[in-house]
């Protein structure tokens, strides 16, 4: 093999996905959450000192896409380009997501790239013609198993509904080309079997496996009754169905087919996130289709449940859905960011609240977490005119802060960057947020104060120099979910020129006990979750 002159070779980075999101619409909260999250492991496999790769981007092309432009009266490119510029990305700039690549699905570096994926399939057999006839939701992009389908009510009374989207279902014929699916049951189910973790959670991949097991229908993989497509390379009066065309972005963005070392440095994924609903298409679909290339299968396929609102899920096709903006604008972003992976266990269906939401600010935020970081600087501020004391006189309580904090962190690195179970990881970290405070109030560092002598001196310096450097950690391990707040504390503990930017900070490291050095500038910065009656607009 012939040295590479250029580029990183120390190893493959660790690739994180989004799905690529339907530009029907603009993105709401569920859209908003995944992408969240996908930042979050990101930011935390940064914070590892990894090398991370986080891809999102939008599916432009189908029915549904066509249809929707039609009716706006613009063409379907105009409209993709509309909402990707006005809606997807500056959203995304808002809830700072920190992407590395943007896809499109109508860019030329993958439509070229798919026509080429699937012309090798074509070529190696793998793909016939025929024709099908059956249940097709256009919400969904898919043909339904009659058995999946629902009985309508009301108005829809007769008549037959997606399960998903709770409206009729077309019967759509067409002579289209065949992905041979059917063939890939066996070689699916070993590689379930060989790795456990390959679907999350446990339930997605019990559905997985008990799908597969009932026998795979082979996939009908091109339309010719439309052409807002990727035409098919051998027959152009047909373009390659939608979700081939999707799912195949997360091998073209980062080089296949066209740049042998990136696409090796990245390829293939090791998370990609999901929602619930697209489940079969990324645990199914996809490893076939990559094991009939011969390309290598991702590592794991995390799915997210249902969002619900008010009892109802966010869906692609429910308009009445929350625009993130309406929750930033009132608590900011960084809350939001953190409320949905602290209020829902990740995998699970879980709902939003405003209540929720309002109780949850109050309580964490504002009052175990804020409120720590503003008494500590403020006491630091009034006892040792904002210079951090050295820690001299330890004990018992403050060797248990210690310990505590190392557990916290394996625990946390454990749950997040490995699990992806963020709420577990955002628990263990404020359960440490409220054992400090708890130790503060035991301590009682104000009456502490009064006592002048070196003991009582000595005494003080190490309670808040305990509760400081506490909160060093705290930033630390709180900065991927909220980068703002988490850097405003940062440069009020003066943690910068002792240990540089945050965002350079290894968890790791976060656990070793002393790492803020005595003498750092403690500053009373702005409060870092105001209360929300403060707040503008509240
Ligand atoms: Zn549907």
């Amino acid at each position: 093999m012939a040295a590479s002159g250029s580029g990183n070779q120390s190893g493959k980075a660790f690739y994180v996905t989004t799905p690529i999101y339907y530009v029907n619409d603009a993105p709401h909260l569920g859209h908003a959450y995944t992408t969240v999250a996908g930042d979050v492991l990101t930011r935390w496999h940064r914070q590892r000192g990894e090398r991370v790769w986080f891809l999102t981007g939008t599916d432009e092309h189908g029915q549904k896409v066509l249809r929707t432009a039609e009716a706006k009266g613009v063409s379907p490119q105009e409209w993709c380009d509309k909402l990707v510029e006005e809606a997807w990305k500056p959203l995304w700039r808002h809830l700072e997501i920190a992407n590395d690549d943007f896809i499109r699905t109508t860019e030329k570096r993958h439509t070229d790239r798919v026509r080429e994926f699937v012309q090798d399939l074509y070529d190696k057999g793998e793909i016939y013609q025929g024709g099908y006839e059956g249940p097709y939701c256009v919400g969904c992009e898919e043909y339904k198993l009659p058995g999946e389908l629902i009985a309508g009510e009301g108005e829809h009374a007769g008549e037959q509904l997606c399960p998903i989207h709770k409206r009729p279902v077309e019967i759509l014929k067409e002579e289209n080309y065949f992905f041979k699916l059917s063939e890939y049951g066996d070689r699916l189910l070993a590689h379930y079997e060989a790795n456990p973790d390959f679907i999350q959670p446990e339930s997605a991949r019990n559905e997985v496996v008990n799908f597969v097991r009932q026998g795979l229908q082979d996939l009908s993989i091109s339309r010719s009754t439309f052409d807002w497509g990727v035409p098919v390379p051998w027959d152009g009066r047909h373009v390659i169905y939608v979700w081939v065309d999707a799912l195949l972005n997360y091998a073209t963005a980062v080089g296949y087919n066209q740049n042998q070392d990136t696409f090796e440095g990245s390829f293939p994924a090791d998370v990609h996130l999901i929602g619930k609903d697209i489940l079969r298409f990324h645990a199914v679909i996809w490893p076939a289709l990559l094991m009939a290339n011969g390309l290598r299968l991702p590592g794991r396929i995390v799915a997210n449940g249902w969002l619900l609102v008010g009892g109802e899920k966010m869906s692609k096709s429910n308009l009445t859905g929350i625009s993130p903006r309406d929750i930033t604008s009132h608590f900011g972003v960084d809350a939001f960011r953190w409320y949905l992976l602290r209020a829902i266990a990740y995998g699970q269906d879980g709902s939003f609240s405003w209540e929720d939401l309002a109780a949850r600010y109050t309580s964490e935020l504002a009052n175990d977490y804020g409120n720590l970081a503003s008494r500590v600087a403020a006491m630091v501020g009034k006892y040792f005119d904002g210079v951090l004391p050295e820690a001299t006189a330890d004990g018992e309580a403050e060797r248990a802060v210690h310990d505590s904090l190392a557990k916290t962190v394996a625990e946390a690195d454990r749950k997040i960057g490995d699990d992806v179970e963020f709420q577990a990881g955002i628990q263990t970290i404020f359960d440490f947020v409220k054992q400090v405070n708890g130790y503060i109030s035991e301590q009682e560092p104000w009456k502490v104060a009064k006592d002048d002598s070196p003991e009582g001196r000595a005494r003080l310096a190490t309670i808040l120099y305990t509760a400081a450097e506490s909160l060093r950690a705290v930033a630390v391990l709180l900065n991927p979910f909220m980068p703002e707040s988490s850097q405003r504390l940062w440069e009020s503990l003066g943690a910068e020129p002792a240990l540089g930017a945050l965002a350079g900070q290894r968890v790791q490291d976060a656990g070793e006990w002393g790492r803020l050095p005595a003498g750092s500038t403690i500053t009373k910065g702005a409060v870092l979750f105001p209360r929300l009656e403060d707040k503008p607009g509240a």
